[in-house]
C-alpha cells in the first residue's frame, strides 16, 4: 500500500480513511477486547456500499490483508489486522422496520442496541445475544444465540436475505431465491464469503418481558445445575434461561451484603405475563429459594442492555468454548471446582441453551452444525487490568481443559480466540466444512477474506 495510492483512494472515498499518523488512529484501531492491539496500515470507515466496493477493490489491487469490522466485539479481535486494511462498516447505520411484514432491514454497521431500539417501538425484536453493544454483523454471521433462542431460534434462523460485496468487488443479494448457496454459507460461516452491507431479518412479537437473574450461594451449585439440566430442555419455549458462575457486582440492584460474593445464577427471559412466569418458576423457588432475585417485567431493550455497564469496552478477555450435549454429574463436579475459583470480578462461565426452537432447523439446513447440542458453554477470564492477563488466561484454559472431555467436540465460532487452529474450526463445522469449502472456492477462491475463523477454499489456498 503506497502512500500515493492511498492518496488516490481518498478521491473516490466518501467515508473516512484513517492512517497511523491521524489523531483518530489510536481510537479507531481499538476493539472491544483490550487484550488485542493490532496496527493496521489503513482503516477505511465506509459511508456506504460504494465505499465497501472501492475498499475491497483497493485491497485486491494492492494484495493487502483485509479484515472486516462490524461492531468490533469479536473474541479474537478479528475485526482488525496488523499492517493491512480494515473495512470498517460502523458508519453504515440505518434501520427500517416494516411492521406489516414484520421484517427489519439493518445496515451492516449496526449494533444490536440500535436494532432493539428501532424494533421495540413496534413491539418486535430479532433474536440476538445478551449485550447491546455487540455488532449485528459478526454475531449474525456466526449464528447468534441469546435471550430469545429457545422461542425463536438462532439469529440466522430469522435472516431472510443479505446484501454482500464479494471478494472481486461485485455486489450480490443472498437469499433462499438468489445465490442460495451463498445464503446457506453465511448463516454460520462467518465473514468468510464477503462483506455483508445489509441484513433483512424477520422480527417477532416481543415487547415487555419478565426477566433478570436469580442467585444462589455456591454451596447450592450442584442442586441448581442438576435442577436446571432437567428443566431447561422441557421448559416452555417462551422461557430462556442461561446458567452462570459470577461474582456479584458492587452496584444496585444487588444488596450490599452480596457485593463481591461468588455465586451461581440463572438469568431468565420469559416472553409472557408475570403470572405465567411465576407459575413456571414457582417450583424452583419453592425447592431452592434464591438468595437474591431481580426478576421483573421490563422492556426487552432494557434486558439487552442489563450487562452493558459491567462489561464496558476495553477489558481484557480470554475466551474458551465448547458445545455440550449432556451435563453429567461428573461434569457438574468439575464445574463446581473451577467455577468456584473465578479469578476476577468480571470472569464468568455461561451455559447458553441451544434447544427449544433452535432445534427446529436441522444441522444441514445451515452450516451451524451443533443443532443437536443442548448448551453452548463459554468460559471467559475477564479483567480491566492488563497485569492480570496471564491469571485470567490460565484459569480459563484450565477450566476448559477439565471440561472438554465432557463436551460435544466443536465450539461456537464467535466464542473462539484467534489462532485456535484449523482442527477446531473443522470440528465446529463437522460435515458442513466440505460444502463451506466448496462455496468459499466459488466466491473467494484466493482466500481474500481470511482474517476470520478461516474456511479454506477447496481448490486453492492463500496462507497468511
Ligand atoms: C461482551 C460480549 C458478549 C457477547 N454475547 C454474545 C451472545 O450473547 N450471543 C452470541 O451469539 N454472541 C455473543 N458474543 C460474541 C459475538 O457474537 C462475536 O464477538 C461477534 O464476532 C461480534 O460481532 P461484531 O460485528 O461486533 O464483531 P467484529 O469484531 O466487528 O467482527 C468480527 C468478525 O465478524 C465478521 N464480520 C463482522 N461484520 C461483518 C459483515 N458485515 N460482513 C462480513 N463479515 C463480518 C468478520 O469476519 C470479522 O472479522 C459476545 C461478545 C462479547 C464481546
Amino acid at each position: 500500500m503506497e502512500q500515493e495510492s492511498i492518496n488516490q483512494l481518498r478521491a473516490q472515498f466518501r467515508g473516512d480513511l484513517i492512517e497511523p499518523a491521524d489523531a483518530r488512529y489510536e481510537e479507531a484501531r481499538k476493539v472491544y477486547n483490550g487484550m488485542i492491539s493490532r496496527k493496521p496500515r489503513l482503516i477505511a470507515k465506509c459511508a456506504d456500499v460504494a465505499d465497501v466496493i472501492t475498499a475491497v477493490r483497493f485491497g485486491q489491487q494492492h494484495g493487502v490483508r483485509v479484515s472486516i469490522r462490524g461492531g468490533g466485539h469479536n473474541a479474537g479481535g478479528l475485526g482488525v489486522c496488523d499492517d493491512g486494511l480494515v473495512i470498517d462498516l460502523s458508519p453504515i447505520k440505518y434501520i427500517r422496520v416494516d411492521p406489516a411484514a414484520k421484517t427489519v432491514r439493518v445496515g451492516g454497521g449496526c449494533t444490536w442496541g440500535d436494532v432493539d431500539h428501532a424494533t421495540h417501538a413496534f413491539g418486535l425484536a430479532v433474536p440476538s445475544g445478551i449485550i447491546s453493544t455487540t455488532g449485528v454483523g459478526g454475531l449474525t454471521l456466526g449464528g447468534g444465540m441469546g435471550h430469545l433462542t429457545r422461542q425463536y431460534g438462532l439469529t440466522i434462523d430469522s435472516l431472510l436475505s443479505a446484501d454482500v460485496v464479494l471478494a472481486d468487488g461485485t455486489f450480490v443479494v443472498a437469499s433462499a431465491e438468489e445465490n442460495s448457496d451463498l445464503f446457506w454459507a453465511i448463516r454460520g460461516g462467518g465473514g468468510n464469503f464477503g462483506v455483508v452491507t445489509s441484513f433483512l431479518f424477520r422480527a417477532h412479537p416481543v415487547a415487555t418481558v419478565c426477566a433478570g437473574p436469580m442467585l444462589w450461594n455456591l454451596d447450592q451449585v450442584a442442586d441448581i445445575m442438576k435442577w436446571y439440566r432437567d428443566f431447561i430442555t422441557r421448559a416452555p419455549e417462551e422461557l430462556n434461561g442461561f446458567f452462570a458462575f459470577l461474582t456479584v457486582p458492587p452496584a444496585p440492584p444487588f444488596p450490599e451484603a452480596l457485593h463481591f460474593k461468588k455465586m451461581c445464577g440463572l438469568v431468565w427471559c420469559y416472553n409472557g405475563t408475570m403470572d405465567k412466569a411465576n407459575e413456571i418458576l414457582g417450583p424452583l423457588r419453592k425447592a431452592f429459594p434464591p438468595a437474591f432475585e431481580f426478576f421483573v417485567p421490563m422492556p426487552f431493550p432494557m434486558l439487552q442492555g442489563m450487562f452493558d455497564g459491567l462489561y464496558t469496552p476495553g477489558l481484557q478477555w480470554y475466551w474458551k468454548a465448547d458445545f455440550v450435549k449432556e451435563l453429567s454429574d461428573d461434569a457438574i463436579a468439575l464445574h463446581i471446582k473451577h467455577g468456584s475459583e473465578l479469578p476476577t470480578l468480571h470472569s464468568t462461565m455461561h451455559l447458553y441453551p441451544v434447544n427449544g426452537a433452535a432445534h427446529k432447523t436441522k444441522s444441514g439446513d445451515t452450516p451451524w452444525s451443533y443443532r443437536d447440542s443442548t448448551w453452548s458453554e463459554v468460559i471467559v477470564g475477564v479483567d480491566p487490568d492488563p497485569a492480570n492477563r496471564d491469571r485470567i488466561t490460565a484459569w480459563a484454559k484450565n477450566y476448559w481443559e477439565a471440561l472438554h472431555p465432557y463436551c460435544a467436540g466443536g465450539a461456537y465460532v464467535n466464542f473462539m480466540m484467534d489462532g485456535e487452529g484449523e482442527d477446531r474450526i473443522r470440528a465446529t463445522y463437522k460435515n458442513s466444512y466440505g460444502k463451506l469449502s466448496q462455496i468459499k472456492a466459488k466466491y473467494d477462491p484466493d482466500n481474500f477474506f481470511r482474517v476470520n475463523q478461516n474456511i479454506r477454499p477447496a481448490t486453492s489456498v492463500a496462507a497468511d
